[in-house]
């Protein structure tokens, strides 16, 4: 298999990452997870975009125009023969002696491979379960960095308590999921937390939406209440990997009937057109 390192394209065994690498020494860095289907980047513009806001809001300097990574993230699909699967990208500050401030002499690393992965089709046919958990991340959710501490610790509470999700929650509020956005389903309204600082911004949320509003489902969004979420006749969280899986139960409780409501089946039946449009 190949990666894209910088510019070149090596094989994975050849590249190494610097003991002072500041992505590995400080999470100082940012990423994407872009899904393949049918051997093409799904919503690859979007991720570009939020790729180089990201390292924007970081005060990076990318390497690479978003154009250009295309080109050559195009080129790592194909060289590797990717159909169904994912594509890690990630930039880190770059190498330089161990000190916080961003260092003068810097140039800033990037590097993307391709994992083969089939759809989570189990999964959106039955539902996930999950539990609630505290969101101690920072308050730049909105940035998609490297630092994961906060979601691997919810993650890893989700499975060792059986479930695949952790929903998080801030003074009684649910934001996301510990890797996905959550949307929930009262009376026919789609209800899911604002796009502001202490969510990700993600590219399948927005997706959803748009959807959402084709479908002529009512949206609101504003961030529910932890007694809400328990309320809701459906629940379901989005990401690039697990598209649009239900939640069918949250702390032991079922959701709704206990299987995936109609809302999100029509969603999820709406999403599957889009994959291959865009
Ligand atoms: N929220 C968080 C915290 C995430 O890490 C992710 C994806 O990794 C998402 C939401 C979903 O974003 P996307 O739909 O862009 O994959």
């Amino acid at each position: 298999m190949q990666i894209l390192f910088d510019d070149k394209f090596i094989p994975r065994n050849q590249a190494r990452v610097d003991i002072e690498d500041r992505g590995y020494q400080f999470g100082d860095g940012i990423y994407e997870v872009i899904r393949v289907y049918g051997g093409k980047m799904f919503c690859l513009e979007a991720h570009l975009r939020r790729f180089a806001k990201s390292a924007s809001e970081i005060r990076m300097e990318l390497p690479h125009s978003p154009e250009r990574l295309q080109i050559l993230l195009e080129e790592l699909v194909r060289t590797n023969g990717l159909t169904e699967g994912n594509v890690y990208l990630q930039a880190s500050r770059g190498t330089a002696p161990r000190n916080h401030p961003f260092p003068e002499h810097c140039r800033s690393q990037v590097v993307a491979y391709t994992m083969e992965a089939s759809r989570p089709l189990q999964t959106l046919k039955e539902g996930i379960r999950a539990i609630t958990d505290r969101d101690i991340r920072w308050l730049r959710c909105d940035i998609k960095s490297l630092n994961l501490l906060g979601a691997v610790l919810a993650k890893q509470n989700a499975v060792d308590r059986g479930c695949q999700e952790a929903i998080l929650h801030r003074d009684g509020r649910v934001t996301e999921g510990s890797s996905t956005n959550v949307f929930m389903v009262r009376e026919g309204t789609l209800i899911t937390h604002p796009a502001d600082n202490l969510i990700l911004h993600g590219i399948t949320r927005e997706v959803v939406l748009e959807l959402a509003r084709e479908e002529g489902i009512p949206v609101r969004e504003e961030a529910p209440s932890v007694e809400a979420l328990f309320r809701a006749d459906e629940v379901f969280i989005t990401s690039t990997t697990m598209e649009v899986a239900p939640v069918i139960s949250i702390d032991g409780r079922t959701v709704g009937e206990g299987s995936p409501g109609p809302v999100t089946r029509r969603l999820q039946n709406a999403f599957e057109k889009q994959i291959g449009k865009k």
